[in-house]
């Protein structure tokens, strides 16, 4: 075991963490998928089977409480579609009230064609929206997306006002590449980001648990190729993360640490803890303390498998999130 040294810097702490797989600091970064539950219908669900959420508000107020005690961290809700959660507007005002200055919602965007809602979240402390579009092409959308592109027109409007209402607020696009749409696709939702001053970035289709839908959406390797080959245009986040080994955009062959079983909490909806959404969970709220869990050997060994590069860390795994945490401790 290694010892603390007074005077130890925040990222000396952060090194001995990882290569001893315990937690010497508090984590800084808490994402929380609220709920399975989703009021459209993409035809590449990883939640086919919506089955809503164990989470209660006083479990949530809990966990962000606690780790709100010495530095809050960044919150980002996810879903499903997370605006759908009964106490949505109560947590995110919860965690404002707590001290948390970043607060990003990633939506599928639908609510936000009421301007008055998107206003109010706005308004009880949200810094952030990433909402979901893969493709311009208004019957493809439809098909893709389960809900009427001039809806997600509505959504664009109202995001551009929101833009301009609320100049601090970061409103990025978000599209998933998948065998059903083209790279000319994704570059025209890009060019519409750029124009108008939004954040854009993409994150590559992430098989299901659905062979049929794997089947019609995962990139093949080869595809994958001809994309990246067709990519070049892709200067801004997706260009930008640094990945590890095989990433095949960035960082060949250069191995990178990845600090997620330090930084990241990922809660989800049925109350299990994990450090990344691509990691078998290591505890769970409803049974244990989340201290308990974040101490466990659970935890530990799951830290070990991140360590040891034993993860399946494929073409878009955010292990770029871990990195950029350096910035804030
Ligand atoms: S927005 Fe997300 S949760 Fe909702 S249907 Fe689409 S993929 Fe599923
Ligand atoms: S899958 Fe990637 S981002 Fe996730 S913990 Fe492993 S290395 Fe980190």
């Amino acid at each position: 075991m290694c010892k603390i040294i007074l005077g130890d810097s925040p990222m000396d702490l952060l090194n001995k963490a990882y290569g001893e797989c315990f937690p010497y600091l508090l984590p800084v970064r808490l994402d929380i998928s609220l709920t399975t539950d989703c009021d459209i219908n993409c035809a590449y669900c990883w939640h086919q089977k919506k089955n809503g959420s164990l989470l209660t508000y006083e479990s949530l107020a809990g966990i962000i409480d606690l780790l709100s005690l010495k530095r809050p961290p960044r919150l980002n809700l996810t879903g499903g579609e997370p605006t759908i959660f009964p106490d949505f507007e109560r947590i995110l005002e919860h965690a404002h009230k707590s001290g948390i200055k970043n607060i990003l919602l990633c939506t599928n965007g639908y609510r936000l064609r009421e301007m008055d809602f998107a206003e109010r979240i706005i308004g009880l402390g949200l810094t952030a929206l990433n909402i979901s579009v893969d493709t311009l092409d208004s019957a493809k959308f439809e098909m893709l997306r389960g809900y009427k592109f001039s809806d997600f027109e509505k959504v664009l409007k109202n995001c551009l006002s929101l833009k301009e209402k609320f100049p601090n607020v970061n409103i990025s696009l978000v599209s998933v590449m998948s065998r059903e749409v083209t790279p000319d696709e994704l570059y025209e939702v890009k060019k519409l980001c750029i124009s108008n001053k939004l954040g854009y970035f993409v994150q590559t289709f992430d098989n299901t648990k659905y062979r049929e839908i794997n089947k019609r959406f995962a990139l093949r390797r080869k595809e994958r190729r001809e994309y990246l080959e067709r990519l070049s245009w892709l200067d801004g986040r997706v260009g930008d993360v640094v990945k590890r080994a095989q990433n095949p955009l960035t960082q060949k062959g250069k191995s990178t640490r990845c600090y997620k079983g330090i930084t990241t909490v990922k809660l989800s909806s049925d109350g299990s803890i994990g450090f990344c959404w691509q990691s078998k969970p290591v505890g769970n709220i409803l049974k244990s303390s989340f201290i308990e869990i974040w101490n466990s050997e659970a935890a530990r060994r799951a830290r070990a498998y991140i360590r040891d590069k034993r993860c399946r860390c494929d073409f878009d795994c955010d292990v770029f999130e871990s990195l950029d945490l350096y910035d804030i401790i």
